[in-house]
């Protein structure tokens, strides 16, 4: 049986496709640029005003103070953004300016509105002003041809207000894959079903595109298959079809009723690997079915999730470019005594607590596989490693986080 480790390993060397693909601009949040962003204009397009004031030449102002303030003539038309001035700014002179008009031939900054004072045609100026203060230059944030974001890139909202300053209304990205879902098992029941006895509601359906939806993916439930061994093939046969990932849950035990790695296997998938020397999550099998990937995933709710943050979830991520496939983890001490079996790896779901300056971990109740409650308050995935027994309490652990 394979080690957590091993597992992993095997899942994150799986070489895989990015699915490149053309998206508007506000969609390709998050995702990974496809492409190198090159400019094709300067940003500014123009030499224009940082302040509301007025456009001088420096020369015109030097020595200008409050006590001995300068005059000049007002120029008739002033410029408010988006006009153009029509005439070239001679000596003695200025016009009034606001922030983002294009600044006249002629002058060279822009004394701030605040410093000078409107009296009649003339303006007096109370202040000296050095050549290029409060003008942003042509081109002084993105030149023609500069590459703005290189191919790889997560995007970000800054990238966002970067690409639409260089009019790109679509983009080229790593289009993140679709997931698939099938639960089986002849016990579950759709969520609005009532609970008869011997019925389960299928909540792996749910936790899962939820864990989906959370790592930037698609996901497509295909319902509830029950525990038929030629449906189950039909069904699955189906669906692979149409999804990039596959994710089964149930029946990959080795109960009577658990057909689900026999029609894999018929069906000519090439396991990677079956079961994982860890709880929860121990019969998993991954597997590769031409371009797409399978996991076939433990029934119980928590080990679902569990195997859904170790393996699927990092997959999901080589898969859309991001650099980041693992979640952060952080070392904290065991708040009490813990029990543990040596010679496997359980993943304990805790609460992180800080007391003074130390990081604790403390258990969040009763950890079956099949109590949902347990992940549902858990912050992290402590990891018991196989090769320690007991955890005292203050021992150090790694911890998984659950959350960004
Ligand atoms: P199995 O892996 O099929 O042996 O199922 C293990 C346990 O998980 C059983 O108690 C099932 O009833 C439960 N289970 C299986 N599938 C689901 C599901 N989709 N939602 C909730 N519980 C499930
Ligand atoms: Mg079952």
């Amino acid at each position: 049986m394979l080690s957590v480790k091993e597992a992993r390993g095997k899942v994150l060397s799986c070489s895989v496709k990015h699915k490149i693909k053309k998206v508007s601009l506000l969609d390709s949040l998050g995702l990974a640029l496809a492409e190198n962003m090159v400019s094709e204009d300067f940003i500014p397009a123009y030499d224009n005003s940082a302040m509301d004031g007025f456009a001088v030449k420096a020369v015109d102002i030097v020595g200008a103070d409050k006590n001995y303030p300068i005059k000049l003539k007002l120029i008739k038309q002033d410029l408010p953004a988006g006009k153009i001035p029509e005439n070239k700014l001679e000596s003695g002179y200025c016009v009034q300016i606001m922030t983002g008009a294009p600044i006249s031939e002629g002058s060279d900054c822009v004394v701030m509105k605040e410093d000078a004072i409107k009296e009649g045609k003339d303006v007096l100026i109370f202040r000296e002003c050095k050549q290029g203060e409060n003008v942003r230059y042509k081109g002084e944030d993105i030149k023609k041809g500069d590459i703005v974001i290189k191919k790889g890139k997560k995007i970000f909202p800054g990238d966002i207000g970067v690409m639409a300053s260089i009019g790109r209304s679509e983009i080229l990205v790593n289009f993140p894959p679709t997931v698939g879902i099938l639960a089986t098992g002849s016990e579950l029941v759709e969520i609005h079903e009532k609970l008869e006895t011997g019925k389960v509601r299928d909540s792996n359906s749910y936790s899962l595109s939820a864990q989906i939806k959370e790592a930037g993916a698609c996901s497509k439930r295909y319902g509830i298959v029950r525990d038929d061994k030629e449906i189950l093939k039909k069904k699955i046969r189906e669906t692979l079809s149409d999804c990039d990932i596959l994710l089964l849950t149930g029946g990959v035990s080795v109960g009577d009723y658990d057909f689900v790695k026999e029609i894999l296997d018929e069906l000519d998938a090439e396991f990677v690997f079956w079961r994982v020397n860890q709880r929860p999550g121990k019969p998993m099998a991954f597997l590769t079915y031409k371009d797409k990937f399978i996991f076939a995933l433990p029934g119980n709710p928590v080990s679902v999730m569990v195997c859904f943050e170790l393996y699927v979830r990092p997959l999901i991520k080589k898969i859309m470019g991001d650099k980041k496939l693992l979640r952060d983890t952080i070392t904290a001490r065991a708040f009490y005594d813990f029990k543990h079996k040596e010679g496997r790896t359980d993943f304990i779901r805790v609460k992180i607590e800080k007391v003074e300056d130390e990081t604790y971990f403390k258990s969040t109740g009763m950890q079956g596989s099949g109590i949902l409650m347990s992940m549902a308050e858990a912050d992290g995935l402590a990891v018991f490693p196989e090769e320690i027994g007991n955890i005292e309490k203050n021992t150090e652990i790694e911890v998984y986080l659950l959350k960004d």
